[in-house]
């Protein structure tokens, strides 16, 4: 059910904790806070892995100043607690707890954490028909024998929706297929008919169990921001790195530094929104257009009362693909919350973007209504994102599209001339699209610039 995890576990037991421990040994090295150096660095962008990237080079001596667009640091790791819940807008979970540098930092930073459990669940089919749990582990077995095994039929110019159509055509056009696919393959990764056949499953993965904020992501941020200078509402717009000195462009000042620490979302590259001069390699241009940004919006809705199954996770599985198919019972984990939060993939939910609020509560409401009766309540308040139309990311995470190499995203971290560094979670080939992946692009990134000294 939870990003990633659901696939890896399944194909490659914990093969990523290895690595994922010693690129944790590398980037908690040369911790401590060290005399001021003399050297200034611009971080563009006060998501993760920027203020990872800035606190650590504060403690290294460099006079780090952060721009930030937005009126508010964290990027991705947004939390709305309007409501009285604590909805995040981005990123929920930790991915595998153990060895997981973000276990440590939620901890460090006052998050609340709760393990989900992804047998919590009961599965609803159009008609408000219960499924067995037989039916539905048989299912999700045979989908990981497929996932193990498809990218054999796959080819670099075929995505991965064409290779399952050819192959599996009666499984294509089956709702609980559908719904295992948009949940857990497209919710991972990004769009079925783009996603590429032979690098869906890419990445690695901690072990352990897999975490949800219950007070909000927004608190790690919000930790490793403090004592940084921030300059919020500070959009970027031209990174000029031909003098010694690199010259940033930010609501009409130009401000000057040794290094400039580019960690905008792969979604504002895409979008030519920061002009670079000289232009960036080819190399690093062509990266930009081959990896994928995919859609993820989350939806909360409120009630006075709790009407739903007392689970984790409530599936249902209609027949469009990527549409308000499964209900994070969000009671289970904020207990004074009646709440559920629901979910648009890919195109669906580029699409809800161009919808009123009455009209996707009528049709997350024409979903509930399927399962547990006409006569429940309305809710009495909604939430939305809008990742796709947001301009300070234009999506919500990368992925590997057709066409994506895995040497891309080292493309979008290759740093240029000692002066222009580039860090966020499309430059991690190893953990892309994560929080941690994010964190440890800023870590790597700050350990480039601190060798330079
Ligand atoms: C809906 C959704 C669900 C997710 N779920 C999970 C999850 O459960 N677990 C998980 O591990 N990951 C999840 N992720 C991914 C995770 O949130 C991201 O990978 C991570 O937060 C990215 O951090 P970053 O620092 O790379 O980028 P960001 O957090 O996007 O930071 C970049 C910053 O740059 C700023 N910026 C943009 N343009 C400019 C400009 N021109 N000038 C100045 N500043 C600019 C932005 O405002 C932003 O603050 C999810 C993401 C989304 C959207």
């Amino acid at each position: 059910m939870q990003r990633r995890k659901f696939i890896k576990d399944a194909l490659t037991g914990f093969r990523g904790i290895v690595l994922a421990e010693s690129l944790l040994v590398s980037a908690c090295k040369k911790e401590g806070i060290g005399k001021p150096n003399g050297k200034k660095v611009i971080v563009v962008g006060a998501g993760i892995s920027g203020l990872a990237a800035a606190k650590k080079l504060n403690q290294n001596g460099f006079n780090v100043v952060v721009l930030e667009s937005q009126n508010k640091v964290g990027g991705r790791l947004k939390t709305d607690r309007t409501l009285g819940v604590a909805f995040d807008e981005g990123a929920s979970w930790i991915h595998g707890i153990r060895g997981n540098p973000i276990t440590d930092l939620a901890q460090q930073a006052g998050m609340s954490t709760a393990v989900t459990d992804d047998d919590s669940v009961l599965s609803y089919d159009v008609g408000g028909v219960l499924r067995s749990d037989a039916v539905l582990s048989q299912a999700e077995e045979q989908l990981y024998t497929i996932l193990a095994t498809m990218m054999k039929s796959g080819n670099a110019t075929q995505s991965f929706e064409t290779v399952f159509r050819n192959l599996y055509p009666t499984k294509a056009n089956d709702r609980l297929w559908k719904f295992l696919l948009s949940t857990y393959v497209t919710f991972d990764t990004g769009d079925l008919n783009n996603l590429s056949s032979l690098l869906y499953n890419e990445g690695e993965e901690f072990g352990g169990k897999e975490s949800i904020s219950t007070s909000g992501y927004d608190s790690i941020p919000h930790y490793l921001g403090k004592g940084l200078t921030i300059q919020l509402n500070q959009r970027v717009t031209k990174i000029d790195y031909t003098s010694t000195n690199v010259k940033v462009e930010h609501n009409g000042t130009i401000s000057e530094a040794d290094h400039v620490l580019v960690t905008v979302p792969l979604g504002v590259l895409k979008n030519n929104v920061v002009q670079f001069i000289p232009t960036l390699p080819a190399a690093k241009q062509n990266a930009i257009q081959k990896v994928g940004m995919n859609c993820v919006n989350k939806f909360l809705l409120t009630w006075k009362t709790a009407f739903w199954d007392d689970v984790q996770y409530i599936s249902y599985t209609p027949e469009i693909r990527d549409k308000f198919n499964y209900f994070l019972n969000v009671r289970k984990f904020q207990p004074t919350a009646n709440a559920l939060m629901t979910f648009a993939y890919a195109d669906y939910a580029r699409q809800t973007e161009t919808m009123t609020d009455v009209q996707i509560i009528n049709q997350i409401m024409e979903h509930l209504k399927d399962i547990y009766g006409t006569s429940i309540p309305a809710p009495t308040a909604m939430l939305r994102t809008k990742w796709q139309t947001n301009e300070n990311c234009f999506g919500a995470y990368s992925y590997t599209a057709v066409g994506t190499e895995m040497r891309h995203f080292d493309d979008l971290a290759e740093a240029i001339n000692d002066k222009l560094f580039f860090a966020g979670e499309h430059t991690e080939s190893e953990y892309f699209s994560t929080v941690h992946g994010a964190y440890l692009s800023g870590m790597r990134e700050a350990d480039k610039i601190i060798a330079l000294r």
